[in-house]
């Protein structure tokens, strides 16, 4: 008898991310799909990376990070939002903002606790909460606009609810956190033992004057949060896979016991090179401008086309409405613009796990403004009876 697998995730199959991709290769179409720049990133940033590597810094760094990252990540977090963090028990480097959500998740859940996901939700978050034998507790954004119903967590707050999952800017509705919104979540964990995890990849890529609500900005928050960052988002690397985890130190020393044995260390010339780099503030500071400058030039070439804006303040992403232009389904219109029209976009459906409809389909903004003309040029020639 050879062995089988009794899957710990059963009704999962490749994320949509990778099929639109390959299918984007497949069919030669431009990939406003799956989130990535097409631009170059910074080339004094890659100068340094090569120059640590030269100079031999290629052996293992310290388990919770290179220290000397650490500590100008905290110097930034200050800067940023005033909030002091200690960079020996409050910060861990991790290969990316997925895994560190894996990895608070991981530490945090036991079988049977409930979690509460607002949806649409980043994919891995249904799954990375039901492999801890762990429900997630689904509560729908308000459409358009994706707004949080804090009436509705209230009613599904339970005596097993263990943590709340947020994200802000949204990945891949653009909606952001207002102060409204964290005056009501004080009110509701105010008191109880409920966790945060706060998904804030997409901190700088936030637009229309808004301000990054992070939880950083309060010690009632902070105090049961994990805060995970990426700087694949901030630095347009995202096949870089480095991000880090900030939370209190009694959350922190869990949270890495569960990464010792999973990945123990991440790449060590890139975190030299980032804590070189991280003190030119710049660097992050004009990310804002900078892309909503191309969200404004997407959504200025897309008024060309029948497609309906939503609204995006945040995140690399802006989603269109096609009512009234067809009755496909969200992944048969995207996988139909892909193969005839030759550009591939995210049907939103893919983030509920019921697959809820809004004929709605997410589109990856940050590309060159060339790219950028001749998807909508593209577009132009999808034409719905
Ligand atoms: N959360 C959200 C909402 C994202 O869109 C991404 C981007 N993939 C991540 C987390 C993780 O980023 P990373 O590539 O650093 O794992
Ligand atoms: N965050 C990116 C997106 O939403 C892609 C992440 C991935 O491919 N897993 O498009």
């Amino acid at each position: 008898m050879s062995p089988s697998i009794t899957s710990k995730l059963p009704s999962i199959s490749p994320t949509i991310f990778t099929v639109m991709s390959s299918l984007a290769v497949e069919h030669k179409a431009i990939n406003l799909g799956q989130g990535f720049p097409d631009y170059p990133m910074n080339e004094e940033l890659i100068s340094l990376v090569n120059q640590h590597m030269k100079a031999g810094h290629n052996q293992y760094v310290h388990m919770n990070g290179l220290p000397a990252l650490r500590n100008v990540i905290v110097e930034k977090i200050f800067s940023l939002y005033q909030q002091p963090i200690n960079p020996d028990s409050e910060i861990t480097v991790t290969p990316g903002g997925t895994y560190a959500i894996y990895t608070a998740l991981t530490a945090v859940l036991q079988p049977g606790d409930e979690v509460i996901i607002f949806e649409p939700a980043y994919d891995s978050y249904i799954p990375n909460v039901e492999i801890n034998g762990a429900v997630p507790v689904l509560i729908p954004l308000i459409y358009p606009d994706y707004k949080i119903d804090w009436d509705m967590v209230r009613k599904k707050i339970s005596p097993k609810t263990k943590m709340i999952m947020l994200n802000s800017p949204h990945n891949p509705t653009g909606s952001v956190l207002e102060k409204e919104d964290i005056k009501q979540l004080q009110n509701i964990v105010a008191g109880t033992g409920i966790f945060i995890l706060s998904d804030e990849v997409y901190e700088h890529l936030i637009f229309d004057n808004m301000q990054h609500e992070s939880m950083l900005r309060y010690p009632d928050l902070l105090e049961r949060s994990f805060i995970c960052f990426s700087f694949g988002k901030v630095y347009h690397c995202t096949g870089w896979k480095l991000g880090y985890c900030v939370a209190p130190a009694a959350l922190t020393s869990e949270f890495r016991k569960v990464h010792q044995f999973n990945c123990f260390t991440c790449n060590s010339p890139m975190q030299f090179a980032l804590a070189d780099f991280l003190p030119n503030k710049e660097s992050y500071l004009m990310l804002g401008n900078f892309l909503q400058k191309k969200r404004d030039y997407f959504l200025e070439l897309m008024k060309q086309t029948k497609f309906i804006p939503l609204p995006s303040h945040g995140s690399y992403f802006q989603l269109y409405s096609y009512e009234g232009m067809s009755d496909e389904s969200e992944k048969d219109l995207a996988i139909r613009l892909t193969k005839d029209f030759g550009v591939a976009t995210i049907p939103t459906s893919a983030f509920y796990k019921n697959g809820k409809e809004d004929k709605v389909l997410r589109f990856c903004f940050v590309k060159k403004e060339s790219t950028l003309e001749e998807a909508v040029n593209r577009l132009l020639k999808y034409n719905p009876s």
